[in-house]
């Protein structure tokens, strides 16, 4: 383990700017996003907690231009935009959100291998940071992280105050360390304080639900109507769980074509809205409560079978943002008794 002075980090970030694009929390837009460094400011860990917009926007952009096409004769020319060659460092970011990342990378390189979202995969490095004052919504403890998880990073920081501690985990991660000037050893001391600081953080996650319990009772709900339209109720369809939520992927694909010339682009899109998949057919879920159903049963049932693993990290930022206080937590631990449902069905 290696440390630095907190008050050091831009000098730290200074160095591997020439080589990466780093990115590092930021207010600056309004909204807590992780945002291209100024070169300056440092003081992010002032005020982050968690950012609002998700780290999988540096992967799957919110909006990306896919191809440009232009009428060529009777035919179309296309247009692939270049990939950016430098490679992304992403500073600070939570064990949730990294865990988030590994989530939704089973899909992006799943059957079909998507190029745009895997090429940003492999060209990025993902500095941790652990977290010591949790939100009340959280709940990641209960999934298999923790504030102080280092699984699905390169490099792990814990904040001590005065100190930065730096864990190396992967090869990638072990080789910026080697060339990065400046780092001080941390004592057998410091690895205490920083497992202390972990254990501490950890303790302060008090939310938790059953995982073991929902695996049993959620397919055996999802015939009951009543009890998804008493947990939607209060649902506005606004679609910010889905959006802000770090393991959410869906997408729209449109054209736009103006005298000849045009170009596909992919946004983000939304299992909440009335409107999803209009285009191409019907939405199938038109009544809200199969909405906010597949919502939930996407991240913990059908998710799982496919890729054996949860597709929520209790991140709580959909608990935290919800306008009307949809609460994914109150709806898995009010889950009805119901038959279980057998293995493979
Ligand atoms: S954020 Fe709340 S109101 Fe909006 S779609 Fe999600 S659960 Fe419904
Ligand atoms: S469902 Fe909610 S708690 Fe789970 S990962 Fe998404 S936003 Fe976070």
């Amino acid at each position: 383990m290696k440390k630095i002075k907190t008050q050091d980090i831009a000098r730290l970030l200074g160095q591997w700017e020439k080589d990466f694009t780093i990115f590092v929390p930021s207010r600056e837009s309004g909204v807590a996003e992780m945002a291209v460094w100024d070169g300056k400011d440092a003081g992010f860990l002032d005020w982050y907690r968690n950012t609002v917009i998700p780290p999988k926007a540096n992967f799957l952009l919110n909006i990306e231009k896919l191809f440009g096409f232009r009428r060529d004769g009777g035919s179309y020319k296309l247009e692939t935009p270049a990939m950016a060659d430098k490679q992304q460092l992403i500073f600070g970011i939570r064990p949730c959100d990294a865990r988030a990342i590994a989530i939704i990378d089973m899909v992006f390189k799943d059957a079909y291998e998507d190029k745009y979202y895997l090429s940003r995969r492999q060209n990025s490095l993902l500095i941790g940071l652990g977290c010591r004052e949790p939100y009340d919504s959280c709940f990641c403890t209960s999934l298999g992280s923790g504030p102080g998880d280092s699984q699905n990073v390169d490099i792990m920081l814990t904040d001590a105050g005065e100190y930065l501690f730096i864990e190396e985990i992967t090869d990638k991660g072990k080789e910026l360390i080697a060339k990065t000037t400046g780092l001080e050893k941390a004592t057998k001391e410091d690895e205490a304080t920083a497992a202390g600081i972990k254990d501490s953080a950890a303790k302060k996650v008090t939310r938790q639900i059953d995982t073991k319990e929902i695996a049993q009772k959620l397919p055996a709900a999802f015939e009951n109507r009543e009890f998804w339209e008493k947990v939607a109720a209060k649902c506005v369809s606004c679609g910010i769980c889905t959006f802000l939520c770090p393991t959410c992927y869906c997408f729209d694909i449109n054209d736009e074509m103006l005298k000849g010339d045009g170009a596909r682009y992919r946004n983000w899109d939304s299992c909440s809205f009335p409107v999803y998949t209009k285009m191409p057919a019907e939405n199938p879920r038109e009544e809200k409560w199969r909405r906010v159903r597949q919502k939930v049963s996407h991240k913990y049932d059908f998710y799982p079978r496919l890729f054996e693993t949860i597709a929520c990290t209790g991140c709580g930022r959909c608990i935290r943002l919800c306008p009307v206080n949809w609460d994914i937590t109150q709806t898995l631990s009010s889950l009805p008794a119901g038959t279980p449902v057998a293995e493979g069905k």
